[in-house]
């Protein structure tokens, strides 16, 4: 399998890239934050224990998540591979996923990691909450998940790059430019 976790700030353009790979390289792309909200437009009681948690823009507690990924894993064990798209956001996420995975003998194969300067991050998230609508993409919101990506989430990157599956883009680019150097980078470990 081609295992690849995409990671980056909120509006760093994980859901367009990871959509690009689904299509070129056939993997399953699996969110964690569209999942979460499919959950909460169907109004099961997963959806209604983490809608506030979303609209607040904290994080959803590693225990549901990791649960979560674990039937996501489990369903899609046949797959080329996968995207881990908005998972892991924390160490013990990291350390779960590992796990989760070698219980299937498989393991990331590639962590790539957009980044994008704050004021045009805030810029895009705006703009994707005017058209879409979201809870979490207004300025309070935006701000507050900004942040707790900086303190909780980058971090994860230096677990990567000690095993020395880590990619960095910059995705200070059109979307095809970047499509085009993550492509670069998928195809250095998918021989
Ligand atoms: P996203 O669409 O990836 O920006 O995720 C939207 C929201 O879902 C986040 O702000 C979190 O509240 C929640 N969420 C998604 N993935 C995770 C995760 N791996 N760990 C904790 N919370 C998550």
């Amino acid at each position: 399998m081609l295992n690849i976790v995409i990671f980056g700030a909120p509006g760093a353009g994980k859901g367009t890239q990871s959509e690009l790979i689904e299509k070129r390289y056939g993997l399953v792309h699996l969110s964690t934050g569209d999942i979460l909200r499919a959950e909460i437009k169907n109004g099961s009681a997963l959806g209604k224990q983490v809608e506030a948690v979303i609209a607040d823009g904290h994080l959803v507690s590693d225990e549901l998540i990791i649960a979560l990924l674990e039937q996501e894993i489990a369903r899609h064990k046949d797959a080329k591979g996968v995207i881990f798209d908005g998972f892991p956001r924390t160490q013990v996420q990291a350390e779960a996923l590992d796990t989760m995975l070698a219980k299937h003998n498989e393991k990331v194969n590639i962590m790539l990691a957009l980044s994008v300067e704050h004021n045009e991050l805030v810029k895009r998230l705006l703009n994707r909450g005017a058209q879409s609508g979201r809870a979490d993409d207004n300025i309070d919101t935006i701000r507050k998940r900004i942040d707790i990506y900086n303190e909780q989430t980058a971090p994860v990157m230096e677990y990567y790059k000690t095993k020395g599956i880590f990619a960095a883009i910059s995705n200070d680019t059109t979307v095809d430019e970047c499509f085009q150097r993550v492509c670069n980078a998928i195809d250095k470990v998918n021989k």
